[in-house]
């Protein structure tokens, strides 16, 4: 079994959403699919919600950039049919709640950080739903099965009480699975929380560690871990191969091509992290 995570610019257009779906179909073993919200979304979540709170009628636009970016994505790359339509039922529930949390902070003129997190969830939880019907895989729910706790201001994996509802969530599941990244509930409170900018990354580390996948394949647009950052050094190249703790001391100082958390759970369970580009799968 292998765990394959999609970052945003992987699912950000419609030509990358496909190639995504190519390279799923493409897998011959069973596989998990972890995905982010779509490029530029979760930003734009975030920066609504503070138009909202700071009284700026103009979120109602940025809400219906929001609403269109999907309900496009939707209508080009899921052809007409029982499945659409039921995919499109879902999208319209989630982006009407998420109309009314954003009028509800725009009436009471209050962000709070729990409001927040339900509102970059919406993110990934449209996506992976958009996903899930695109390569005909069974969808399941991250907040049910990664639990976070609060400490010292932040939400952190609650790693016994995950192990055990991942394992119980995986069970007898399909071949082909697809689950948001990112998101996360509160072990205590049930509340919607998330792992973090970057997350995604994370969510996959932890299912393939938990469930001893052969690989974990971080999907992304770049070919892989660089010598620099390619848009500042043109002369950057690929690395070909890296151990754990080197690259975990590379993301510390800053490589973005991974989320730093990410590596420990591999590297304690000996999975290789292979790093691969969407607009060059081959
Ligand atoms: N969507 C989240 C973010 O932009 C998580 C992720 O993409 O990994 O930070």
């Amino acid at each position: 079994m292998k765990v394959l995570k999609f970052g945003g610019s992987s699912v950000g257009s419609v030509n990358s959403i496909l190639s995504v779906k190519k390279i799923v179909e493409a897998v011959e073993e069973p596989v998990i699919v972890v995905v982010s919200a779509l490029g530029g979304i979760t930003d734009k979540l975030i920066n609504t919600s503070q138009m909202a709170a700071d009284g700026n009628p103009a979120y109602e636009k940025e809400y219906r950039d929001i609403l269109n970016r999907h309900i496009e994505m939707v209508y080009t790359v899921i052809p007409a049919g029982e499945a659409r339509s039921l995919l499109l039922d879902q999208v319209n529930e989630l982006l009407s709640e998420l109309k009314n949390i954003y009028q509800g902070i725009f009436l009471i003129r209050d962000l709070s950080p729990k409001t927040s997190a339900t509102i970059v969830s919406y993110g990934e939880r449209l996506s992976s739903i958009i996903l899930a019907t695109l390569v005909d895989a069974q969808w399941m729910d991250a907040r049910s099965f990664i639990k976070t706790e609060k400490k010292h201001h932040k939400h952190v994996l609650v790693q016994d009480a995950t192990s055990e509802l991942l394992h119980k969530a995986f069970e007898g599941c399909a071949e082909r699975v697809v689950a948001p990244g990112f998101i996360a509930t509160d072990i205590n409170t049930g509340e919607i929380t998330n792992l973090g900018r970057g997350g995604s990354d994370y969510t996959a580390a932890i299912i393939a560690a938990e469930l001893g996948a052969a690989e974990l394949e971080i999907w992304t647009d770049v070919d892989g871990f660089m010598t620099a950052d390619p848009r500042v050094i043109s002369s950057a190249y690929v690395i070909d191969q890296l151990s754990y703790v080197e690259a975990t001391e590379l993301c510390n100082f800053g490589a973005k091509v991974v989320y730093p958390p990410t590596i420990y759970p591999v590297c304690h369970k000996n999975i290789p992290i292979r790093i691969k580009n969407t607009f060059r799968p081959e």
